[in-house]
């Protein structure tokens, strides 16, 4: 017999959690797929500067290359004669070499002068060696270059040839090349070569697709697909609506969907419990209430109540906007379970948070006279030991932590309901370390306060169920949304000036210069630096990523607390710190945020009784879809009507901000296009799931290799062997 790679080490059940782990974590990837999730240092020429920046570019292993998608291409087919080259172009020249004409100083380039019958013209290299150009190109030869053609002095010429070649070598050229995302240090040349010989290297791959399916949409096999991709002959191969590319999409989309039904069904299928409270706690909470529940709260309410009475284990999503009203509806649920006799978990992503949401549901709780605890980490020992003894005991109906709550240590006397405010930092095997916390597997309701497109919730969370919360927050006010030239900046800062000698409090959030922390953070200091010059020292405050928690702790308490007046920051902010005094956002380089980032960054003010302003700056000048993206901002403020935009407008090339909201990337599909192929593979998995849920047909051995393809290697430890 064969041994089980089944999960019960990263879904214990009470009975199974003391089975150690390993045996889960062996990575049953098919042998076919070897070459393919080889590293890049194992290609020819790739040493360790290059697996580097092509790591940076595309990343480290052969099957990120292949993925890899062109972003341009390069068409060499233009051979004029020199009088003709038109500047600007790519041109394929046939030139005679007539002298080599070295620099007078080091600020000029080396001129290699040329001709044809028609003309002449230059090769110019900047910093050339001289020898090297003897040998490349002896006067008196014939040689064949490729480059972008330019007017300089009123005279043709052309900057470092992309090909040098003798008539023959130029036999070999390729006449349209694609062009690949770069990054800095990184050549066309090296990158083509790198994608070209790791294309080379793949597999024959057995089909997944359903053949009826394939015929019917006039796809060609995956690795005729991958070719194609890699071979555009004119910027119109370059569409993701191309059916090279959709193919390739929906292969991606497909090991998505088929993931999450797996580890869904697989969550579904253990059953769960019944948990129905009589609301005698509930009616006193909500009694404390300065307010009534909204229609949209109801309704969520009674969702959350079916899937908790039902036999079933609840996995369900809440999606609504900071400050759209989430916390109640947790505090409810989590009384429901207090109400059937059980407990109740609610996790935040940060200590800070954590102690939010304790302040929140105090009144509640208090109110309904149950027992509520803290459990973050910080907790002295002694503390510490008293909470985790109560919550063991049963003394503590309802405790709110920070991933504390993950402990081994932690252990429940009935835990009936957990929640996660999850602000996209937990991921699917949090969700589930937590689950395996109670008696029977856990009810869960996790809470995220990005509104996600409904396309985009079905790829992120198609593993569990969506309650969404919409309309306009209750209590919130319209915050006076204004976009700026970064010209003005002098003025937003004498304006801040006088706010804040009026008692205003701000936020500034520093400039997303790039992906690297190191330069946001030196960016964030100067803003600081020039910050504290400005307004006065006493009065600003900087909080970032890299610092400790403690620290950040402090200045954001002194800022809720009045001592200071504005905090400079990296979006570490966003995360949902709440200062109803707080009346001014302003954002920098705005242009660089996605726009649910910037929703979420402006949810930040707006929320006491002041009015309040979001400045968005930016620096120029503006394209086409950045600045559409900054008028839905001032035109909308419902968070599912900008995340919805928000994709649309990434369909059209954009894809800022992906990262950052946790939101999963696809390197094929573009969902603002791919929509319907998501469609139809959610579908498609589910029949699959439906007819061999163990994928031991031949069709489901192919999809297995179609899970490992695409990195879902947590879903395929589900399967047995074999
Ligand atoms: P979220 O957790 O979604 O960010 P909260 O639950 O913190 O939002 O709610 C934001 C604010 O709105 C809180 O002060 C809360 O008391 C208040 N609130 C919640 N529901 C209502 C309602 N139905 N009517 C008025 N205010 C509400
Ligand atoms: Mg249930």
């Amino acid at each position: 017999m064969r041994p089980s790679v089944g999960c019960v080490a990263f879904l214990p059940d009470v009975s199974v959690a003391r089975v150690p782990a390993p045996v889960s974590f062996v990575i049953m990837r098919p042998a076919i797929l070897f070459p393919l999730f080889a590293e890049i240092r194992s290609l020819t020429g790739i040493g360790p500067k290059l697996e580097r920046l092509i790591g940076r570019a595309a990343g480290t292993r052969l099957v990120d290359l292949i993925f890899s998608v062109p972003v341009g291409v390069i068409d060499r087919r233009y051979r004029p004669r020199i009088a003709d080259a038109e500047p600007g172009r790519i041109a394929t020249l046939t030139v005679e070499v007539v002298a080599h004409q070295p620099p007078r100083d080091r600020r000029q380039p080396f001129r290699v002068k040329c001709r044809d019958a028609s003309g002449s013209f230059d090769l110019v290299f900047f910093h050339a060696h001289a020898d090297f150009l003897a040998r490349q190109l002896p006067p008196g030869e014939t040689r064949v270059v490729s480059g972008r053609i330019e007017y300089f002095n009123g005279r043709a010429q052309m900057a470092h040839p992309d090909y040098v070649l003798t008539k023959d070598e130029a036999q070999t050229m390729p006449a349209i090349e694609p062009l690949y995302r770069l990054t800095e240090g990184l050549s066309q040349k090296v990158m083509g070569r790198a994608v070209r010989s790791a294309c080379e290297r793949v597999p024959e791959l057995p089909e997944w697709l359903d053949p009826h399916f394939l015929r019917a949409r006039g796809w060609t096999s995956f690795n005729q697909a991958l070719s194609t991709l890699h071979s555009p002959r004119s910027e119109a191969d370059l569409s993701p609506a191309t059916p090279a590319r959709a193919r390739l999409a929906y292969d991606e989309l497909l090991a998505n969907q088929l993931a999450l039904i797996m580890m869904r069904e697989r969550q579904r299928g253990r059953k769960g419990r019944t948990v129905v409270g009589d609301g005698h706690l509930r009616s006193k909470a909500l009694a404390a209430l300065p307010f009534s529940l909204t229609p949209a709260q109801l309704a969520a309410i009674a969702e959350i109540d079916a899937d908790m009475a039902s036999p079933m284990r609840m996995l369900r999503l809440l999606q609504g906007d900071v400050g759209s009203g989430k916390t109640v509806m947790a505090m409810l649920a989590l009384l429901n379970a207090v109400e059937a006799g059980m407990q109740g978990a609610f996790m935040a992503p940060t200590e800070l948070l954590a102690r939010q949401h304790m302040e929140a549901l105090a009144a509640m709780a208090h109110a309904a006279g149950v027992r509520l605890a803290l459990l973050t980490g910080r907790e002295r020992s002694a503390a510490r030991a008293a909470v985790l003894a109560a919550l063991k005991d049963g003394e503590v109906d309802i405790v709110v932590g920070t991933h504390a709550l993950f402990s081994e240590d932690v252990a429940f006397r009935d835990l009936g309901l957990a929640v996660i405010d999850e602000q996209h930092r937990f991921g699917v095997h949090q969700r589930m370390q937590l689950q395996g916390k109670g008696h029977a597997p856990v009810d869960v309701l996790v809470m995220t306060a990005t509104p996600i497109p409904r396309t985009l919730a079905l790829t992120a969370y198609g593993d569990m169920d969506v309650t969404r919360l919409t309309g306009r927050p209750p209590g919130r006010k319209p915050v006076d949304t204004r976009v700026l030239s970064a010209e003005r900046l002098e003025d937003v800062i004498t304006h801040l000036r006088q706010a804040i000698d009026r008692g205003a409090r701000a936020y500034w959030v520093c400039p997303l210069i790039e992906e690297s922390e190191k330069i946001d953070l030196a960016a964030a200091e100067a803003r600081y630096a020039m910050l504290k010059e400005a307004l006065g020292a006493g009065h600003v405050g900087l909080v970032h990523g890299r610092m400790k928690t403690a620290e950040r702790d402090a200045t954001m308490a002194a800022f809720k607390a009045g001592q200071i007046q504005v905090v400079v920051a990296t979006t570490v902010i966003e995360v949902g710190v709440d200062v109803p005094e707080a009346t001014i956002m302003v954002v920098e380089h705005a242009e660089r945020f996605g726009l649910a980032q910037l929703h979420q960054l402006r949810g930040r003010v707006g929320r006491g009784s002041g009015k309040s302003t979001c400045l968005l700056i930016y620096h120029g000048p503006l394209g086409d879809i950045a600045r559409q993206r900054l008028k839905v901002l001032r035109q909308s403020d419902d968070g599912f009507v900008i995340a919805e935009e928000d994709l649309r407008l990434r369909g059209a090339g954009e894809l800022l901000g992906v990262r950052q909201s946790g939101i999963e990337e696809f390197r094929l599909a573009e969902l603002g296009v791919h929509g319907e192929l998501l469609a139809a593979a959610r579908d498609d998995a589910r029949l699959i799931f439906a007819r061999d849920p163990q994928l031991k047909s031949p069709r489901g051995a192919a999809l297995r290799v179609l899970l490992y393809l695409f990195g879902r290697d947590e879903a395929a430890r589900y399967l047995t062997t074999g």
